[in-house]
C-alpha cells in the first residue's frame, strides 16, 4: 500500500517507489501562458511522469527512470534541454548534463557539448563506462563517439522559438531580474525504486545569452544534482552560478543528513540560501521515505510527481 503523500508532509512508511520531475523554473505566468501552449506542456509532463512509472512499477532502477524521463524531455522543443535548448550569445546552443546513483555516490556529467542528441544519456555513460565525472565539450564528444551514443547535427536543436529569445535577450539593455525571463525549461527528474535506491539527473541548455563556454550548475554535482540513498535525491533550476555558489543540491542533503530536516524544510533553506545571495529558482527533493518537495521563488516551475497508484500530478504556478 502506497503511504499518503503530499508536498511537506511525511509519508508514515515509505512507498513502493516515487518519482518527481521538474521542467524548468522561471517567469511562467497563468496569464501570458497561451492555453495551447500550457496543454502541450502538462501533456509531455505527463508522458514524462509516465514513462518514470512503467520503469519503476517494473521494479526497474531509479537511474533508468531519471533517463528515461529526461531523454523524453530533451528531445521535445518545449523545453531548455536537447532539443529547444537555448542559445549562447553567439547563437551556437552548448549543453549540460549530470546524473547521480544515490546507492553508490557514482555521478557523470557532460558540459559544454553541441551535438550530443541526449546529454543525459552521455552523463550516464561516462558514469557507468568511464573513471571521470564531468567531460567537457571536445573530449565529451569523442568519448560519446567512441561509445556509439547519437550525434546530430547542431541544426537540429536549433528552434526558432529560442532564437527570437536569444534576440529579445540581446536587444534588452537593462539588466532584467535574475531567473525571471528566456531562461525556463531545463528538466530534471529524481526517483526512489523499489530497492529504496534514490537517483537524480539534470539537463539543460544554460541560460539564454550565455557566454561561449559558460556551465551552469546542471553539470557540477553538488550544485544543480546530487542524491545519496542516506539523504535524498535532488535536481535543480535556476539561476545556476547562484546555484554552483551555494552549493544548493549538497547542501539540501547535508541539512538532511547532519541537521536532520525535512526534505521540505532543507529545501526551503538552500533556495533561501541561492535567494540571499541573488538567485531565483527551484529544486525538487526526494527522500529516503518517499516524501518530496518541490519548492520555487520564481512565478511558476513545470513540475510534477507519480507513484504506485498511478496518478500523473502535473503542476506550473504556484498552487
Ligand atoms: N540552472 C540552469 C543554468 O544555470 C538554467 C535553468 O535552470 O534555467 O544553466
Amino acid at each position: 500500500m502506497a503511504a499518503d503523500q503530499s508536498e511537506t508532509g511525511k509519508p508514515s512508511e515509505r512507498p513502493q517507489f516515487m518519482f518527481v520531475i521538474h521542467g524548468g523554473a522561471g517567469a511562467i505566468s497563468r496569464e501570458e501562458m497561451p492555453p495551447d501552449l500550457e496543454k502541450e506542456y502538462r501533456a509531455k509532463l505527463t508522458e514524462a511522469l509516465e514513462t518514470g512509472y512503467r520503469i519503476l512499477n517494473a521494479n526497474g532502477s531509479g537511474l533508468d527512470a531519471v533517463e528515461g524521463a529526461i531523454h523524453l524531455m530533451e528531445d521535445s522543443p518545449l523545453f531548455n534541454a536537447g532539443k529547444g535548448a537555448v542559445f549562447t550569445s553567439a547563437g551556437t546552443i552548448e549543453l549540460d548534463s549530470s546524473i547521480m546513483d544515490g546507492r553508490t555516490l557514482a555521478a557523470g556529467a557532460v558540459a559544454g557539448v553541441k551535438r550530443i542528441k541526449n546529454p543525459i544519456s552521455l552523463a550516464r555513460m561516462i558514469m557507468e563506462k568511464s573513471k571521470h565525472v564531468l567531460l567537457v565539450g571536445d573530449g565529451a564528444e569523442a568519448f560519446a563517439k567512441e561509445q556509439g551514443v547519437e550525434m546530430m547535427p547542431e541544426e537540429y536543436f536549433r528552434t526558432e522559438r529560442r532564437w527570437q529569445e536569444l534576440q529579445r535577450d540581446k536587444e534588452k539593455a537593462e539588466k532584467k531580474p535574475p531567473g525571471e525571463d528566456g531562461k525556463r525549461g531545463t528538466v530534471g527528474a529524481v526517483a526512489l525504486d523499489m530497492a529504496g535506491n534514490l537517483a537524480a539527473g539534470t539537463s539543460t541548455g544554460g541560460m539564454t545569452n550565455k557566454r561561449v563556454g559558460r556551465i551552469g550548475d546542471s553539470p557540477i554535482i553538488g550544485a544543480g544534482t546530487y542524491a545519496d540513498n542516506q539523504t535524498c535525491a535532488v535536481s535543480g533550476t535556476g539561476d545556476g552560478e547562484y546555484f554552483i555558489r551555494a552549493s544548493v543540491a549538497h547542501e539540501i542533503s547535508a541539512l538532511i543528513g547532519y541537521k536532520g530536516l525535512s526534505v521540505a524544510e532543507a529545501a526551503e533553506s538552500a533556495l533561501a540560501k541561492a535567494n540571499k545571495l541573488g538567485g531565483k529558482g527551484g529544486v525538487i527533493v526526494l527522500g529516503r521515505d518517499g516524501s518530496f518537495a518541490a519548492p520555487f521563488n520564481t512565478s511558476g516551475m513545470y513540475r510534477g510527481h507519480i507513484g504506485p497508484d498511478g496518478k500523473a500530478v502535473v503542476e506550473i504556478y504556484h498552487e
